[in-house]
């Protein structure tokens, strides 16, 4: 027979990816006691499985400080973390094969300046001359010299192990149930593992769990708008060198980069919404290796080991929802990130750990607050 075991923290996180692990490090830095929850293992999800792009250009513009102070910490996790997560900053080029992509690409890139982002637009020569590697299908390209790469298989689970070196409690293969409350503020989230229930006592709960977020803690009675898309991936054997910087087309539907080892990572198709199916469509292989070779001609006949789906998060207006929960003391989202929240997992954890501790996050978040969506009449 199980019987229901109890434990205590000043912090329960729910959700063991990049957002939720970054979070307990930054909290344990500040010297909070965390309890991390995680249903499987640290960055099993998208935070383990994406594109590994960290960037700052073609970004709603809401996110963009977010991204430019993510990236700055990008630059000095290495020593932080003290673990090799190959992040390498060496750009990201986003390609138009037509005049009226590139027209909204120097309407970015005009915005981009304004708000301190260095991107240059680039013509067809220029493009040639700086990226040769690619095919001559581009009219043009915006480019962000200090986007980079990362691997996203090592990002999520440095921060784990740096968080429990701080001494974070991380429960694996543990599935937060529910989030209870009393008198309106969070008093404990209840747990399951494969030996029975863990009654987690905390005053503070962080709502880190991806696309599922919208699942966790019944009880409170809080509706996320945030839905499952289901998107894949697909990596070579080692090439030769042929390109650093992440490049991608929205007109071809894929994307790129080259691992420090030589895989090329291609990326892009199967988008399925309003799903947790992770299977690959059957024609996703040939989809991917087309645009790839489209893309970059020295990839014609390249050979996929392999090809992984992973799923999104994605809020109606793909931000996400990141800030305290209003009428629940104690209760925060961090949640929706919408595809693109690899880049920004760093600074979510930073902001949420400044929120929790000093009461004021360092960069404003109320743009991501969770009553948008309530205020411009849009359901969760
Ligand atoms: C194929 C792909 C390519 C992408 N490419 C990029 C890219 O190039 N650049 C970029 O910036 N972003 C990219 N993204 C998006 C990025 O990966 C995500 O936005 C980011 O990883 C979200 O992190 P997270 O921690 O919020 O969520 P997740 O990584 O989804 O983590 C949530 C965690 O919560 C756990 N969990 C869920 N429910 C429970 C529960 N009840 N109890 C306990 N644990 C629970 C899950 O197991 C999971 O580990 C891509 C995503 C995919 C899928």
């Amino acid at each position: 027979m199980s019987t229901q075991r109890k434990m205590g923290a000043e912090v329960v996180i729910i959700g063991g990816g990049i957002v939720g692990c970054a979070g307990a490090y930054y909290l344990a830095r500040r010297g909070v006691k965390v309890v991390l929850v995680e249903k499987s293992v640290v960055g099993n999800e998208a935070s383990g499985r994406n594109g590994g792009g960290v960037r700052q250009q073609c970004r709603d513009r809401r996110e963009r400080p977010l991204a430019m102070a993510s990236v700055k910490l990008w630059q000095g996790l290495q020593a932080e973390l003290d673990f090799d997560v190959e992040y390498l900053q060496a750009g990201n080029i986003r390609m138009a094969t037509n005049e009226k992509r590139m027209q909204d690409l120097e309407r970015e890139g005009a915005e981009e300046l304004q708000d301190g982002l260095a991107v240059e637009i680039w013509d067809r020569d220029e493009l040639r001359r700086r990226a040769p590697y690619l095919s001559d299908v581009f009219v043009g390209a915006k480019y962000c010299a200090t986007d980079g790469t990362a691997n996203p298989l090592l990002a999520p689970r440095a921060f784990g192990w740096a968080a429990k070196r701080l001494g974070v409690t991380l429960l694996t293969h543990t599935r937060a149930v529910d989030i209870c409350a009393q008198n309106g503020h969070v008093t404990h989230v209840v747990a399951q593992d494969n030996a029975g229930e863990i009654m987690i006592e905390a005053p503070i709960v962080v709502n880190a769990a991806g696309p599922w977020a919208p699942q966790v803690g019944p009880s409170l009675g809080i509706k996320l708008p945030i839905e499952p898309e289901r998107t894949v991936v697909a990596v070579t054997q080692r090439l030769p060198r042929l390109f650093d910087t992440f490049v991608s087309s929205h007109d071809l539907g894929v994307y790129s980069r080259q691992a420090r080892e030589g895989q090329v990572h291609v990326g892009g198709v199967g988008t399925l919404t309003r799903t947790f199916d992770q299977s690959t469509p059957v024609d996703a292989l040939e989809y991917l290796a087309r645009g790839a070779a489209q893309m970059i001609p020295a990839l014609r006949g390249i050979n996929f080991l392999r090809t992984w789906g992973g799923t999104l998060e994605m809020t109606p207006d793909k931000v996400p929802v990141l800030g305290r929960v209003p009428g629940i003391e104690g209760y925060v989202v961090a949640a929706g990130f919408s595809g693109h929240g690899f880049c920004l997992g760093p600074i979510a954890g930073k902001l949420i750990s400044e929120m929790i501790v000093e009461g004021e996050p360092s960069l404003p978040l109320h743009e991501f607050r969770l009553e948008r969506f309530a205020e411009k009449g849009i359901r969760g």
